[in-house]
């Protein structure tokens, strides 16, 4: 196997110095018959952003130019001593297909997850030799967004974006009054008479806003402030009676989207209600196809019509992996499925023998394995509160300091390290708020366990349940198949965040 070493001066006592770490980790490398391919290195103390290092900044470029699909290092804080900025580099590890080994516990998982599964899923790189999409894929990683002005961001030196947090604010009240059903012109109305500074300073309108719904334009629909970078939406051409050049949407599951957690403006929940909102909004069809020019007017057809094709729903799909290479599972015709990888074996798996034993295996879920998975969240979400309380605490003193305080260049110092807290408190709001936590009691267990055993056994005699079907699904992060002979065997890896999210608050 081809790795890539990674190690890092650190603070942390369980960390060794750095050419301790390099030694530890070559003979690491030997021992497991690895290849090193490049070693990379962080020596400054100063614990720098995660993305703005440069050695971890020419990791990521080799990894995308190189195929490396490993990195080893001494120890998970070799990354950051931060679980959140942890868990942020794992996200966009895991989007490159990429794995982490440590020498002191030898696989790292993260404790939570900042992107939602839905996302997840939808966050995968697609390689394809082209030179240009993958610089920006690695410029996108280290939080450099190509394209021009993006409201609610700052673009700093070294072209790094961070969220303004003026700007945010405006976002977080738009989305919110939006999801409180509040009329977009009463918005936009609201927004101009107290004179809150527009995206391109014409003042705000319905279309800066709501956008359009084919090039997921708009304020409401930038999925930046979800946490992901979306680019390649559209294509240009040339029509050839013509020669005219024009654009066209590419089909949406051509666009790509990079994980960027530590960009996230607005709570993940709310975010995607907004979404659904916008996406029920009626529109007089007839009447927005004339407005289009006639070469678009056919991909809007055929996009409708995929879209009407996969109405029905199965508890898996996306989720299905291969067991032996861990690539996902591709459809190879209707239902069924084979290996991503053309030299494994494991192929003609068929879904609906899947779906029997995914059920099975459900139906034995016992109370306790949900009480250990809750108990797991619940310890993460302890720390995350706590820091929660630490930074609310340093908000204050800082802004209480920003306030006394007349030297310019102390000034700028004070309000830089005022807004890096309010960036980390939205994030760890956000990581909080995903653990979906917030109704449960330990008095609801056994209830939540008994409705969530019922549901998978009613749709059991229902298997065309669509609605069953969707909750059932949020629960199952992944699903790993070995086809034998005359059997499957599977691992499922099952999302407690997914159980409490659709089990707990009551549904209908
Ligand atoms: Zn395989």
């Amino acid at each position: 196997m081809l790795i890539a070493l990674y190690a890092r001066n650190s603070i942390d006592e369980s960390v060794s110095p750095i050419e301790v770490q390099l030694t530890k980790c070559e003979a690491w490398a030997h021992k497991h018959g690895y290849k090193i391919i490049g070693k990379f290195l962080d020596e400054t103390i100063i614990d720098q952003p995660v993305f703005e290092r440069p050695g971890l900044s020419r990791l990521i470029d080799a990894v995308i130019d190189n195929n490396v699909f490993h990195i080893v290092m001494e120890h998970a804080s070799v990354i950051s001593e931060n679980q959140l900025f942890l868990d942020a580099f794992y996200t966009k590890m895991d989007y490159l297909d990429i794995t982490l080994e440590t020498l002191k516990t030898h696989s790292f998982t993260p404790l939570t997850s900042i992107i939602g599964a839905d996302n997840k899923r939808k966050l995968k790189l697609r390689r394809y030799a082209d030179r240009k999409r993958a610089s920006i894929i690695s410029d996108a990683m280290k939080g450099k967004l190509p394209g021009g002005q993006i409201f609610g961001y700052d673009v700093g030196q070294s072209g790094i974006r961070k969220p303004n947090l003026i700007e945010a604010e405006t976002v977080r009240w738009i989305f919110n009054e939006y999801r409180e059903k509040q009329s977009i012109k009463r918005i936009c109305n609201d927004l101009n008479n107290h004179n809150i500074p527009a995206p391109k300073g014409e003042g705000w309108s319905i279309s800066t806003i709501l956008g359009a719904k084919t090039r997921q334009t708009g304020l409401l629909r930038q999925s930046l402030y979800n946490g992901i970078f979306t680019f390649n939406k559209m294509a240009y051409k040339t029509n050839p009676k013509t020669g005219k050049r024009f654009s066209v949407v590419r089909p949406e599951k051509e666009w790509d989207h990079v994980p960027i957690p530590e960009l996230a403006l607005v709570d993940r929940e709310i975010f995607e209600d907004v979404q659904n909102i916008i996406n029920n909004v009626k529109y007089s069809r007839t009447r927005y196809l004339k407005s289009l020019p006639e070469e678009r007017v056919m991909l809007v057809k055929e996009g409708a019509k995929t879209a009407r094709g996969k109405r029905k729903k199965y508890i898996v799909g996306s989720n299905l992996f291969c067991g032996k290479c861990h690539e996902p599972l591709k459809t190879t015709r209707a239902g069924k499925y084979s290996c991503e990888n053309k030299s494994c074996k494991n192929v003609q798996i068929f879904r609906d023998q899947i779906v029997v034993q995914v059920l099975k295996q459900l139906s034995i879920f016992t109370v306790e394995d949900l009480q250990a998975g809750i108990e797991e969240l619940l310890s993460t979400e302890k720390s995350l509160s706590k820091e929660r309380k630490l930074l609310k605490a340093n908000l204050s003193e800082n802004m209480s300091d920003i306030r006394n305080t007349e030297a310019h260049t102390e000034h700028r110092a004070l309000q830089k390290e005022y807004n890096l807290s309010k960036v980390r408190l939205t994030e760890v709001d956000i990581a909080i708020n995903n653990l979906a936590l917030h109704d449960y009691e330990h008095k609801k267990l056994h209830k939540l366990h008994h409705k969530f055993i019922e549901i998978v056994q009613i749709y059991m005699t229902e298997p065309d349940n669509i609605e069953l079907a969707d909750r059932i699904s949020a629960c199952l992060e992944r699903v790993e198949v070995i086809k034998n002979i005359n059997k499957y065997d599977l691992q499922l890896t099952i999302s407690i965040s997914g159980i409490l999210n659709r089990f707990l608050a009551p549904e209908n």
